[in-house]
């Protein structure tokens, strides 16, 4: 936050703005000085160039934070990233936007996101929803639950096998999952996300 601050000082005429999509904006920065904010975030580990991809998530505060949850948002959203940085695949995916919100109320606006997890409590475990095909864009939809919830240590696998999945079915590299989605329907991505149901079938 310091180090936000020092920029905005030095570069954005003291404003900084946080958008919905929980980014900090830097307004009104001169061109000229594009290069020296980005030496300045990469000293301090903020100039990662991830914007609308799988790892620029919406999480909202869930059960680490909010009275109101009944499950964790944060530290799966913190797994997923971690994992498709470890594949090194977020810009062969390419836009993605997914949403993680720890209960109903649905602060993570996971109904919109192309993929939208929903954190919920089943007999006292976490259990996490998926919905596919959500879209805050033009063309705004609310996402179609893809079947039954996944315990806290089963919904980041679950998530690559549905983006990985995603990859094989796309019809070239420049078709969003949102694209995919639409063209195809749910049933292949739901095939991914449950295989053991897909063997059974
Ligand atoms: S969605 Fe639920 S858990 Fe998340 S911030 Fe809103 S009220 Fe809290």
């Amino acid at each position: 936050m310091r180090a936000m601050a020092q920029l905005a000082r030095e570069f954005s005429h003291d404003e900084l703005r946080i958008s919905h999509e929980q980014n900090v904006i830097l307004p009104h920065v001169h061109r000229s000085d594009l290069p020296a904010v980005y030496r300045t975030l990469q000293a301090t580990d903020l100039a990662t160039a991830n914007i609308g991809l799988i790892s620029d998530i919406i999480a909202c505060p869930g059960m680490d934070y909010c009275a109101l949850a009944t499950a964790r948002s944060i530290p799966i959203a913190q797994q997923i990233a971690t994992r498709f940085a470890e594949l090194k695949l977020e810009h062969d995916i390419g836009p993605l936007k997914l949403k993680i919100s720890g209960c109903i109320n649905a602060c993570g606006h996971h109904h919109v996101g192309h993929i939208g997890i929903l954190g919920l409590e089943r007999a006292g475990m976490e259990s996490y929803q998926i919905t596919l095909g959500g879209d805050a864009g033009a063309e705004a939809k609310i996402g179609s639950r893809a079947g039954p919830g996944f315990g806290a240590d089963e919904i980041v696998p679950a998530i690559e096998r549905l983006v990985l999945g995603y990859l094989e079915l796309r019809s070239d590299p420049y078709e969003t999952f949102l694209q995919s989605y639409q063209r195809l329907g749910a049933a292949p991505f739901r095939a991914m996300i449950y295989p053991a149901q897909k063997k059974a079938a």
